[in-house]
């Protein structure tokens, strides 16, 4: 599969830009054309649809180890400095970078992208592009932006664009719990806004310093973490899987026990191998966590003691030194069948909108031959999308553009329209327009001829299998919607 042709397609057809293009573009930053932005709604309702609005909260979902409920919430993107502060992030959340003094050079990467036998504090090889380098040595960059509040706001009201949505859901369990008459075991979701000042973005979309994340916290009795940490590992693989990431270029991989933070009793992430990179490589798609009751208990007390650093509305202790104090209140669960006071243990499934869509737009890439209008096989491309996530549903031509075949085609065309994206073309060779639609990834045409004139029946052509049948007119509507509904 070739990386360049996937970028150039997506450039050509609309679903992908660099950001403020026109002025050079940002590194790191990008837009979604009108084709783009369906693909990633579709994706992140599917999401939504999947693991909340739709959730049944009453039966038992197979694999789970009981019931449990899912509620969502929308929180801001900056929060109370001591959020982040308390989270780890304010004083952890740094990537190592180093810089290569070498003239014609002057790059700089993150330690871990060098590969081992090219260790920075033993240089033998430039990851840029010359034969020699000389390495800085590596040193902390913390990966948060940082913004100013208010008018006549200084450094004491420095701020930070939030890193991940989760931080969000924790500072408000109490809140929701407290609203929504949910009971532990719960989830609380998110789909939002992240950023993160990455030292070397690239790959296309995969490594931004903008983007979207879908967030689940799990929240469950201590006792039942394990399982339930084994259920959303496999929930969540099998979710990609159902949307048309199957094969041997997805991966379930469980982290080693040397990889995994002291609380936790596990990690896994979901990785595609993207075509950027090399042959047996993976990139993460999504993370699933157990993450103990760090959360929780960080936010109700505090608990990280890493060096003084400057303060930034975060509160000083009487050695004028940072406190990382929780915010005092009570974020355990009190179980009104059992009466059990716990704190609740976390799950974690973070996944990656943008990478997502990336993973989605590599999948569906396919180069086959389909048959001209003279019969003759020709190359074309084609977006093999899940229907659920395909852009545009189906398009609609009048085979040509007389004998009253345009008045019944767009009559069609406004009668799905109402209840999804849907296209009317009627310009040029209908084989042309199949390989129009083949190219965005559209999965069925429909297209009236002089039979729909006599019988009221029109040719709905399936993009992936090129087969053609026979559908009423009065059926198609409802054809198109079980079809794409799966
Ligand atoms: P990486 O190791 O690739 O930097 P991460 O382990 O830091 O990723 P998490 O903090 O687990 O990522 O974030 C959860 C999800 O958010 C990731 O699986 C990914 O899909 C998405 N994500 C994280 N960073 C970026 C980024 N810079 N650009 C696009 N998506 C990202």
């Amino acid at each position: 599969m070739d990386m360049d042709k996937i970028v150039s397609l997506c450039k050509r057809r609309g679903f992908l830009f660099q950001s403020s293009e026109i002025y050079g573009g940002l590194n790191g930053f990008w837009d979604y054309g009108p084709l783009g932005v369906e693909l990633k709604r579709n994706l992140k309702e599917a999401w939504w649809r999947d693991m909340v609005a739709g959730h049944d909260d009453i039966s038992t979902l197979p694999g789970a180890p009981s019931s449990y409920e899912m509620v969502g919430l929308d929180c801001t993107i900056i929060m109370h400095p001591q959020v982040w502060k308390v989270s780890g992030h304010y004083d952890l959340f740094v990537d190592k970078m180093v810089d290569c003094r070498t003239e014609g050079c002057k790059g700089r990467f993150r330690v871990d992208h060098i590969p081992s036998s090219e260790c920075p504090l033993k240089p033998s090889k430039c990851p840029g592009a010359h034969d020699k380098c000389s390495l800085t040595e590596p040193r902390d960059f913390n990966l948060m932006f940082k913004t100013i509040i208010g008018a006549l706001g200084g450094e004491e009201d420095a701020a930070f664009l939030r890193p991940e949505t989760a931080q969000g859901i924790f500072v408000n369990f109490k809140n929701v719990l407290d609203s929504s008459r949910v009971r532990v075991p719960v989830g609380i979701a998110q789909i939002g806004k992240s950023f993160r000042n990455e030292i070397t973005p690239r790959n296309f979309t995969f490594r931004s310093r903008e983007f979207e994340q879908m967030e689940i916290e799990f929240f469950c009795h201590p006792s039942e973490s394990r399982k339930w940490y084994e259920y959303w590992r496999n929930r969540r693989m099998k979710w990609w899987q159902d949307l048309g990431l199957s094969g041997s270029r997805l991966l379930l991989r469980e982290h080693h026990a040397d990889e995994l933070s002291h609380y936790s009793i596990g990690t896994a992430d979901i990785e595609y191998a993207f075509p950027f990179l090399p042959e047996g490589e993976f990139g993460e798609l999504e993370g699933v966590a157990h993450r103990g009751d760090f959360d929780l208990r960080s936010h109700m007390e505090g608990k990280l003691d890493p060096n003084s650093k400057p303060n930034l509305q975060v509160q000083l202790g009487a050695d004028g030194k940072p406190v990382h104090k929780g915010s005092g209140r009570d974020l355990t669960y009190r179980d009104d069948i059992t009466n059990e006071r716990f704190t609740p243990h976390v799950i974690e499934p973070s996944a990656g909108a943008d990478r997502g869509a990336l993973a989605i737009l590599c999948e569906a890439y396919h180069e086959d031959s389909a048959p001209d209008d003279k019969g003759e096989l020709q190359t074309r491309t084609v977006m093999k999308f899940h229907p659920r996530i395909a852009p545009v549903k189906a398009a609609i031509f009048p085979l040509v553009k007389k004998d009253g075949m345009p008045e019944v085609a767009q009559e069609l065309y406004r009668a799905l329209k109402k209840k999804f994206p849907v296209q009317y073309d009627e310009k040029g060779a209908v084989g042309r327009r199949y390989r129009r639609q083949d190219e965005i990834g559209t999965p069925y045409c429909l297209t009236i001829d002089g039979q729909t004139l006599t019988d009221q029946t029109v040719t709905l052509r399936d993009r992936d299998t090129l087969e053609q049948v026979r559908v009423k007119l009065a059926d198609v509507v409802s054809e198109i919607e079980q079809r794409v509904s799966g």
